[in-house]
């Protein structure tokens, strides 16, 4: 089976390509990828080739995917402040980028599984965050995720297409960059611990996140595409480890070593309060899934860095 990524260069992509590589029931590992926040040097030293273009060209799109059995869908404008800044920009890669993709697949019957992400369900405050809850997205990220998800479920309802939409909660591992101004949280903290620099909290830091490891979540998307899972409506991808990102600093600061300065800075617009996710869903459909554990991985991470 040759199996194509789309945002294979990022962080969760290119961790992706690597597991897919790994495993002797796929042929060739395929990467598109425009390398606006992803990176070739990510897939160095691999077999998995990589195609620099965009998901908004759909010639490039249809000459891609005919060399594609399956294709994982992570293309996207990540990022909610990203989305505050230019909203248009995240609509256009999120949700068009998105059509694109699927018309592709359609064409030729090409299964598709898609990340789609828990700020979907926003203003929500209901925990565990379960599929059935209403969605209220607080973002333009948010909302235009939920286009992904609506997208390539519509997509399997209306042309008989095999389709898995999942919420990512948060993901961090290897490869998930610092270097930036929308960097994600735990790289963001351990850059800062690493390099003697305060870290900056927004709010009060007791609201949570339920992060999981990126080896977990590309095992789970790799054997959803060797198994063929579909699913017809959203399904999370995270366990329902809450944390408070002010345990999440202390936790960091005594696997790096260094003592944490802690500035808090003023709450962001845009972000949810609390997020945890129910995995019944997610253990149903992978009852083989384990996941690696927050400090086990926070460790590997902190290893990496
Ligand atoms: P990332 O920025 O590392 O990966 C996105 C990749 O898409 C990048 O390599 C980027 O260059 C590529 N890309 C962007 N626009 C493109 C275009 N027009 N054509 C082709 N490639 C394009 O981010 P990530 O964290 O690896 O996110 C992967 C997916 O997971 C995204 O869909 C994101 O919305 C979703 N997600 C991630 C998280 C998380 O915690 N990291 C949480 C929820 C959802």
């Amino acid at each position: 089976m040759n199996v194509l990524v789309t945002g294979g260069a990022g962080f969760i992509g290119a961790n992706l390509c690597q597991e897919l590589a790994s495993r002797p029931a796929v042929g060739k590992v395929i990467a598109l990828d425009d390398l606006s926040t992803g990176s070739a040097a990510n897939l160095a030293g691999t077999d998995v080739e990589l195609i620099e273009g965009s998901i908004l060209d759909p010639d490039l799109l249809e000459s891609v995917v005919a060399k594609a059995d399956a294709v994982v869908h992570l293309a996207a404008r990540p990022s909610v402040p990203r989305s505050l800044a230019d909203p248009v920009a995240s609509h256009n890669v999120n949700a068009t980028g998105t059509v694109y993709v699927l018309e592709a697949c359609r064409h030729r019957h090409i299964p598709v599984v898609a990340a789609s992400s828990s700020s979907v369900y926003g203003a929500v405050s209901v925990l565990p965050k379960h599929e059935e809850l209403p969605t209220q997205p607080l973002s333009p990220y948010a909302a235009s995720k939920l286009a992904t998800e609506s997208y390539v479920l519509a997509y399997g309802a209306s042309f008989d297409l095999r389709v898995l939409a999942f919420r990512f909660f948060n993901v961090y591992g290897p490869l998930q960059s610092a270097g930036h101004a929308y960097a994600a949280v735990i790289p963001a903290f351990i850059d800062a611990l690493l390099r003697g620099r305060p870290l900056r909290i927004f709010g009060d830091g007791l609201q949570t996140r339920d992060f999981t490891y990126v080896g977990t979540v590309v095992r789970v998307l790799a054997d959803a595409v060797l198994s063929k899972v579909t699913y017809p409506s959203p399904v999370n991808l995270a366990f329902g480890t809450r944390v408070p990102l002010i345990d999440l600093a202390q936790q960091l600061e005594e696997i790096v070593g260094s003592p944490a300065d802690i500035r808090h800075e003023e709450a962001r617009a845009g972000d949810v309060r609390h997020s945890q996710a129910a995995d019944g869903l997610l253990r149903g459909l992978f009852p083989d899934v384990d996941q690696v554990s927050l400090p086990r991985g926070l460790a590997e991470t902190v290893r990496w860095f």
